[in-house]
C-alpha cells in the first residue's frame, strides 16, 4: 500500500518548516516525483543527498514550495542527457541510441517476436543534391527525416543512424503499410520543376523478421546489414527480406574472415600461372599469377574470398603475399637460364586508398632483384571510379620504376573509356564477357573491332580473357587482337606445371 503522502511530509519534514496542507498536495508532489523519474516506491527511497536534502521527499516538496528548482535533482538531470543522448540533434527524431534502447526493452520482454525490424536508405540522393543544390538537399532531408520518424505509431520506432540511412521496429501487422509508405515519401519543400508537384523519395529497405533468438539489437542489424547489402549491390531491387541463404552467405564470410590470417600463416595459399598466349605465334608471351586457396581438402575460389577481404581490408596483405611469391619464382627461373615471360599481378582497388602502393610494390621487386620486364600489375577499372587521382599517379610511378601496366576486365565497369583517355596503360584486357554471344554478331564485331583498334592507336597490347574455343580463338584473330587467355590453351596452372610450360613455350 502506497503511503499517504501528506502524513509522511508531516512527519519527516518538520525541521525544514515545511507544512503540507494543501488538498492537492499529494497530486503535486507526485507529478514532482513523476519529473524526477521516481514513479516507483523504492526508487523513492533511494537518496543520492546530492541536492542537499535529505531525502527524495523533502526535496520535492522544496520543489512544489518553489524553493528548490528541479534541475537540481540529479536523477532529472540524469535521465534528461540520456534522452538528449537519444535524439537526433539536427531534426529532434530519435537515433540509433533510441533504437538501441527501446529494441534491447522489447527483447527482454519478449515482445519482439510481434514486430519487424527494417533499414533503409534513401535511393540516389545523390542526384537530389545534384539538381536541387545542397542547401535545398538538406532541407528536404530534414522533412524525409521527420516524414518517416512519424510513421512509427505507438509503441513502435523508427530513427536515424547517419545520413541518410535509417533503422526501425514496428509491429508486424503494419510492415506493409510501412514498407508501401517508404517507396514514396513526398518532401514539400521540393517541387518538381516540370510537374510542379513535391518530390518524392524512395528508399532501398532490408527487412528481419524476429523470431526470438536474437538477444541484443546489434544482432538484429547485423542482420538487417547483411540483407541490406545484397539489395544494394543490384540496380533495381529495392526491398529484402533477411532469409536463410543470407544467414549462409554471412556466416561465410565470416569463417572466412576469421580463416584467411591463419591460413597465411598455415601456407595454404598457393599462386597459380594462367598463360597468355600469341594468337599468331601460338606460343606463351606472357601470364597471369591467380590465387588459389587449399583450405581442408577444399578449394576455396578467389572469386568467393577477394570480394570478403576487400571488406575486411585483408586483401593488401593477400596482394603482397602474391607478389612475393612471384617474384621468388621469377628469380628462381632466371637463376636456372629458364626463359620467363612478363607475370601479370591483380592488385585490388582498395590499395588506392593510399598512393604509396607503387612504392611498396618497387620495394619489393628491389629486394628479390628481378628484371623489371618481367613484372606488370593488372588494375580493374572499378579502381579508377573509386580513387582515381591515387590510380593515376601510382601508375605514373610504376612506369617511372620500369614496370607495366595492365587494365583488367575492360568493358565491365562504366568508366572504361574515360579511363583510357587519362591514364597509360601498357595492356588492354577484353573481359571475357565479351565474347558471349559475339561470334558472328555484326555489332558486336563492330564494337570489339573499334576497341582493339584504338588500344593498338594508344600503343597498348590486347588480350582476350576466356577463350574456350577454336572458333572464338578465330573470331578474335579476324578482330586482330593479339594475345589470347583461357582455357582453350591452359587452365591456371600449379607452380611445377607452369615451369614446364615456360620450358615447351608453343602450342601445337
Ligand atoms: P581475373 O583477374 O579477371 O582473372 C581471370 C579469371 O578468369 C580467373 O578466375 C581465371 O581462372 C578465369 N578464366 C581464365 N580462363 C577462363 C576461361 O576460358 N573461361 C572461364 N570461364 N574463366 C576463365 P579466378 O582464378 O577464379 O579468379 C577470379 C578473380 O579473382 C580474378 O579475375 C581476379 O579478379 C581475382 N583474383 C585472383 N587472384 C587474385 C589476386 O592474387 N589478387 C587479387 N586482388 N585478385 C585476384
Ligand atoms: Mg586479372
Ligand atoms: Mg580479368
Amino acid at each position: 500500500m502506497r503511503e499517504n503522502v501528506s502524513e509522511l511530509n508531516v512527519g519527516r519534514l518538520e525541521g525544514r518548516h515545511i507544512r503540507a496542507y494543501e488538498p492537492d498536495y499529494e497530486e503535486k508532489i507526485n507529478a514532482i516525483f513523476w519529473l524526477m523519474h521516481k514513479e516507483t516506491e523504492e526508487s523513492r527511497e533511494i537518496n543520492c543527498h546530492s541536492c542537499g536534502y535529505g531525502s527524495c521527499l523533502e526535496m520535492a516538496t522544496a520543489i512544489s514550495k518553489g524553493e528548490s528548482k528541479i534541475e537540481n535533482c540529479i536523477h532529472y538531470m540524469a535521465d534528461d542527457q540520456l534522452k538528449i543522448s537519444m535524439i537526433d540533434i539536427r531534426n529532434g527524431i530519435p537515433n540509433y541510441n533510441a533504437y538501441l534502447k527501446f529494441t534491447d526493452k522489447l527483447i527482454s520482454s519478449g515482445k519482439i517476436t510481434e514486430y519487424s525490424a527494417i533499414y533503409f536508405n534513401i535511393i540516389n540522393f545523390k542526384q537530389i543534391n545534384q539538381k536541387y543544390g545542397f542547401r535545398n538537399g538538406d532541407a528536404a532531408l530534414r522533412e524525409y527525416c521527420v516524414a518517416v520518424a512519424k510513421m512509427a505509431k505507438a509503441e513502435e520506432l523508427i530513427a536515424v543512424v547517419s545520413g541518410n540511412s535509417y533503422v526501425g521496429v514496428v509491429h508486424s501487422e503494419r510492415l506493409p503499410e510501412v514498407l508501401k509508405a517508404l517507396e514514396e515519401v513526398p518532401v514539400f519543400c521540393l517541387k518538381d520543376p516540370e510537374t510542379g508537384k513535391p518530390v518524392s523519395i524512395s528508399a532501398r529497405v532490408s527487412v528481419y523478421l524476429p523470431d526470438g533468438s536474437d538477444t541484443s539489437p546489434q544482432m538484429m542489424v547485423e542482420k538487417l546489414a547483411a540483407a541490406f547489402e545484397e539489395i544494394s549491390r543490384t540496380q533495381n531491387q529495392r526491398i529484402c527480406y533477411y532469409d536463410e541463404k543470407i544467414r549462409q552467405k554471412k556466416m561465410r564470410e565470416e569463417f572466412i574472415t576469421h580463416a584467411i590470417g591463419p591460413a597465411m600463416d598455415a601456407g595454404e595459399f598457393d599462386v597459380y600461372y594462367q598463360p597468355k598466349v600469341d594468337i599468331n605465334a601460338r606460343k606463351i608471351v606472357g601470364a597471369e599469377a591467380l590465387i588459389r586457396w587449399r583450405h581442408e581438402g577444399d578449394m576455396i575460389s578467389p572469386a568467393e574470398f577477394i570480394p570478403v577481404c576487400e571488406r575486411t581490408g585483408q586483401v593488401q596483405k593477400l596482394d603482397f603475399y602474391v607478389l612475393n611469391t612471384v617474384c621468388r619464382h621469377i628469380r628462381k627461373w632466371v637463376e636456372e637460364g629458364i626463359e620467363v615471360v612478363t607475370i601479370s599481378v591483380n592488385f585490388s582497388k582498395h590499395h588506392f586508398i593510399k598512393d604509396t602502393v607503387a612504392e611498396e610494390i618497387n620495394d619489393v621487386v628491389e629486394t628479390w632483384g628481378i628484371p623489371r620486364e618481367c613484372l606488370e600489375i593488372e588494375f580493374t577499372e572499378t579502381a579508377y571510379l573509386e580513387d582515381g587521382d591515387n590510380l593515376v599517379s601510382s601508375i605514373n610511378k610504376l612506369h617511372s620504376y620500369g614496370l607495366s601496366v595492365s587494365m583488367d576486365d575492360f568493358g565491365t565497369g562504366y568508366s572504361s573509356l574515360s579511363m583510357l583517355q587519362n591514364m597509360s596503360f601498357d595492356t588492354l584486357k577484353l573481359d571475357k564477357s565479351f565474347l558471349e554471344n559475339a561470334v558472328g554478331e555484326p555489332r558486336s564485331r563492330a564494337v570489339i573491332g573499334n576497341i582493339i583498334r584504338m588500344a593498338k592507336e594508344l600503343e597498348m597490347s590486347v588480350v582476350s580473357e576466356g577463350i574456350e574455343t577454336e572458333k572464338e580463338l578465330e573470331y578474335m584473330k579476324l578482330m586482330e587482337c593479339d594475345i589470347a587467355q583461357g582455357y582453350l590453351f591452359d587452365q591456371p596452372l600449379p607452380h611445377d606445371e607452369f615451369e614446364q610450360r615456360l620450358k615447351q613455350p608453343v602450342y601445337l
